[in-house]
């Protein structure tokens, strides 16, 4: 695992940004507004504080959609990239991990919103494995609280 900063970009690689701490919380979200955005089975996520979010390029490209009363969903004007979602009492931002440009290996992740119906891959793993957690060998990150995206599953 390389040590922050991370950096990661979008697909056109207009906005390019900057994590100067580690990704906590690693995420893969199935709920159906994070499927929707990112057009995928479910969407993985970290988090950050969002003072340790810099935007290096593109600031100008990033565009934002309110996807529920309080959290914010941030992407790439032109490719389309999401890259970011927050909520508007959080002091945490969560980063598309599919953006980073640097290698990160997550020492805990987790599956939220799996539902048994609606949810493509539940073809191939049953409920029980895919709640588990991925690497069982480290147990000591403190996951800040970051489960829910929008509170719509
Ligand atoms: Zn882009
Ligand atoms: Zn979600």
């Amino acid at each position: 695992m390389t040590e922050p900063p991370h950096r990661g970009s979008c697909l056109c690689g207009g906005i390019r940004y900057q994590l100067s701490s580690e990704l906590r919380a690693t995420t893969h979200c199935h709920c159906s507004m994070c499927r929707k955005a990112h057009g995928a089975a479910f969407a993985t996520h970290g988090g950050v504080q969002k003072s340790d979010l810099q935007l290096l390029a593109g600031a100008d490209m990033l565009r934002e959609y309110r996807s529920s009363p309080t959290t914010t969903r941030s992407f790439c004007g032109q490719c389309g990239s999401q890259l970011f979602w927050r909520k508007s009492d959080e002091d945490w931002v969560a980063v598309a991990l599919g953006t980073l440009d640097t290698p990160f290996e997550p020492r805990k992740q987790r599956h939220i919103h799996v539902r048994v119906q609606g949810d493509v891959v539940h073809h191939t793993r049953p409920m029980a494995s895919i709640r588990k957690v991925v690497n069982p060998g480290s147990n000591n990150a403190r996951l800040p609280p970051m489960a829910h995206c929008d509170d719509s599953t």
